[in-house]
């Protein structure tokens, strides 16, 4: 296997034909920010904190302002820490275009943050947000992009050190131009998982498990993650614990 598929290094980018994406990074409990190009389209996926920054050094302005479509895994802080940062700059900058946030339902960070957001800025947002709750998992299309919602296995403490429970939290496969990109976000190995991943294009998996800790069912291991990424044509490994 190509050492680079195990060393988590940032950014990471690939590209095949006109679907290319670029992790800016993928650190568990700190970050996570994706940006996704499919033609001219631009899609952000699991916008942490630092997306606004690091979008502003990869695109241009007018780039920038025709971000249409924001992909959330689930509602942790390291997957949508940035959002609040996006939407009041697009209300700085006068967007114009509309923006799409597809979530898992019952994910409700991001409808108490899109609520926040509107109640402080509610007379002056220049564009249109429109929150795509996905209940169904069907496929869906966004700017001729098919993407594949696909439910993943991730948990959290609902008491401080003691019970967890399942978050709403998917997967997505993005099909474009005959390439295919599989994010299972955050995942323990799960069904779903493995078949969207084989046959990928590439496959972005995390592995998350600490080292030496037991299976807590929130995150895969470093052999579960490569296993599954052997199926796939291209793999990486995101969300290591550094
Ligand atoms: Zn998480």
């Amino acid at each position: 296997m190509p050492k680079q598929n195990l060393i988590t290094k940032y950014p990471i980018e690939w590209r095949k034909g006109k679907l290319g994406i670029k992790i800016f990074c993928s650190i568990p409990k700190i970050a996570t920010g994706i940006l996704i190009s499919a033609g001219d389209n631009l899609f952000l996926v699991d916008p942490g904190d630092g997306i606004l920054r690091d979008i502003n050094k990869e695109l241009t302005s007018g780039q920038m302002l025709s971000v249409s479509n924001i992909f959330v895994t689930h509602g942790h802080h390291d997957h949508v820490g940035g959002i609040w940062s996006l939407l009041t700059y697009w209300r700085v900058v006068h967007k114009l275009t509309p923006v799409n946030i597809y979530y898992p339902e019952g994910c409700v960070e991001i409808e108490s943050i899109h609520r926040a957001f509107l109640s402080v800025y509610s007379k002056s947002i220049s564009y249109k947000i429109h929150l795509k709750k996905i209940s169904n998992n069907r496929e869906l299309s966004a700017k001729n992009v098919k993407v594949k919602p696909f439910p993943v296995l991730h948990k959290e403490y609902v008491e401080l050190h003691s019970k967890q429970k399942q978050v709403p939290a998917l997967g997505y496969k993005f099909i474009y131009d005959g390439s295919s990109i599989c994010y299972g976000g955050d995942t323990a190995r799960c069904e779903p998982l493995v078949q969207m991943a084989k046959n990928s294009d590439l496959a972005i998996l995390e592995a998350g498990l600490e080292e030496g800790e037991p299976d807590d069912g929130m995150h895969m291991s470093v052999e579960e993650a490569i296993q599954i990424g052997k199926t796939a044509k291209d793999f990486f490994l995101v969300h290591v614990p550094e």
